[in-house]
């Protein structure tokens, strides 16, 4: 049946709480099947399933249908992945610490936390909720999902495809209702025993208010692209513009803010200009480059940094426009530190340019943010870019593109404010486990077999 036709599941995270022992028992190789049919589900569906992205997220219909796919090959990838990492174990003989005889063997293997509280933001409300699930999943435990209020549909139908994989009741548990007011309860429940969230700066005060359980955070980003002097300005604009102006700039690895070189400033500024006025505005449904913003608020949000800056001083390059939630692309030139967009994340589509007189300028500003996501360096001096990202103090560089998150096997991981713990495939699952051990304890030395 296709996904919308169904009861809804059972919500509780008592439910959770005792699922995931069986679970647990299951063998490793029979959730990697679950997992894989659930892929298969999510692919099934890909279309249904984008079109609730487009209604509930105004994502262009291409990327709403790529975030589903994308989604179904990060769980077949932890599938896989899951089944080698959580089959090995550790063997430590106790002689090997100075002083010890060789009387204990210790066996270290993986268990499951219990219950992993996932949390992900309205931007990629399945990836995101995939990216959690699915470590959490194989690697023994159960979830319960709060979906963002908006994107609660789109998490329900997903989940709905699990369900129809044949994963075992009580183990994907959904609980949807505004964070504000059903948070604090998930994040405070002692039935938690994980939580990985990815969002905003609401992400510190869950972080505060959490109990003594691990915590994975992807929180925002103001990332940095540097471009040198001597850079291919064409590719650089068009990393600009890719990174800074996509889903409208509502991406945690978008482009936030551009530090050049003063004596390539000109020509860059002029080449990213020439590719915004190329951008499509509009609707979601018509595949639109730039589309409405999340909400009013946002809006308003983002409306409020480009007043600021333009009451100091910076050059609007484009004519400011927007007409509710919608706003017209905008690159900001001349822009200074005493702005707010020097240092705030818009989430939208607008972008600050910063002059430098050296890239070295560039990336202390990008060390000076509370920030620590991602950032970007164009130069074609290949010694110049390993030291420009030696010094950047983010959680990945990228050398000659704009940031991004994927492949979703690489680690991604935030610095200072943009994030604890770290994600990625591998290093989700990894998140997702406690290591147990079992020592045995052997006869003496002198033992003999008689
Ligand atoms: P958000 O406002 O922080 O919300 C994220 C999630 O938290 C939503 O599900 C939200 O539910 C929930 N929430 C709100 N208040 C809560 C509370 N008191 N307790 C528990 N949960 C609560 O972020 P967003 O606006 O959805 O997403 C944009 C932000 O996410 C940006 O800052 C972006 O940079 C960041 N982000 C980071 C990454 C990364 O990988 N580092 C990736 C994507 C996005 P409601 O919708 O019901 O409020």
């Amino acid at each position: 049946p296709p996904p919308h036709c169904f009861h809804p599941p059972r919500l509780s995270l008592t439910d959770g709480g005792s699922a995931w022992r069986d679970w647990a028992r299951t063998p490793l190789w029979r959730r990697a099947v679950v997992l894989r049919a659930a892929a298969q589900q999510l692919r099934d569906h890909a279309e249904f399933l984008a079109g609730f992205l487009v209604q509930e997220v105004a994502k262009p219909a291409k990327d709403a249908r790529s975030e589903i796919l994308r989604s179904a090959d990060l769980i077949d990838y932890t599938a896989e992945e899951g089944v080698r990492l959580l089959a090995q174990g550790q063997l430590l003989a106790s002689d090997a610490f100075q002083g010890a005889d060789r009387t204990k063997l210790c066996l270290a293997s993986p268990v499951p936390l219990g219950v992993v509280l996932c949390i992900p933001p309205f931007n990629y409300p399945v990836n995101l909720a995939c990216s959690k699930i699915a470590p959490a999943l194989i690697a023994g435990n159960a979830v319960v999902l709060k979906p963002p209020s908006q994107g609660a549909l789109s998490g329900v139908l997903m989940a709905r495809c699990f369900q129809l994989a044949g994963l075992p009741d009580g183990l994907l548990n959904v609980v949807t209702g505004r964070g504000r007011e059903i948070g604090d309860y998930l994040v405070e429940h002692p039935g938690v025993n994980c939580i990985s969230f990815t969002g905003g700066n609401t992400g510190l005060a869950i972080a505060r208010r959490a109990a003594m359980v691990p915590l994975q955070m992807e929180l925002g980003g103001k990332d940095a692209c540097v471009v040198c002097a001597d850079a291919d300005l064409d590719l650089a604009a068009s990393a600009v513009v890719k990174g800074g102006f996509s889903y409208s700039g509502q991406r945690c690895t978008a482009v936030k803010v551009v530090l050049v070189e003063e004596p390539v400033a000109d020509a860059l500024v002029a080449k990213v200009c020439e590719q915004i006025a190329q951008l499509t505005v509009g609707m979601p449904e018509d595949n639109a480059s730039i589309v409405p913003v999340v909400d009013a608020k946002s809006a308003d949000f983002i409306e409020g940094l480009v007043r600021d800056a333009e009451g100091k001083g910076a050059q609007l390059l484009q004519e400011w426009r927007r007409e509710d939630n919608l706003i017209w692309p905008l690159l900001l030139d001349r822009v200074t530190k005493d702005m707010r967009l020097a240092w705030e994340e818009p989430f939208g589509p607008v972008v600050p340019v910063i002059r430098i007189q050296a890239a070295e300028e560039g990336v202390a500003h990008c060390n000076e943010s509370r920030f620590g996501l991602q950032g970007c360096v164009f130069t074609r001096d290949i010694n110049r870019a390993l030291a420009l990202s030696s010094a950047m103090e983010t959680g990945t560089v990228q050398i000659n593109a704009a940031p991004a998150r994927g492949p979703d096997h690489f680690p991604f991981q935030g610095m200072r404010d943009s994030g604890i713990g770290s994600q990625g495939v591998t290093n989700s699952i990894k998140m997702m486990f406690k290591t147990k051990t079992t020592v045995l304890n052997l006869p003496q030395p002198n033992y003999t077999l008689g």
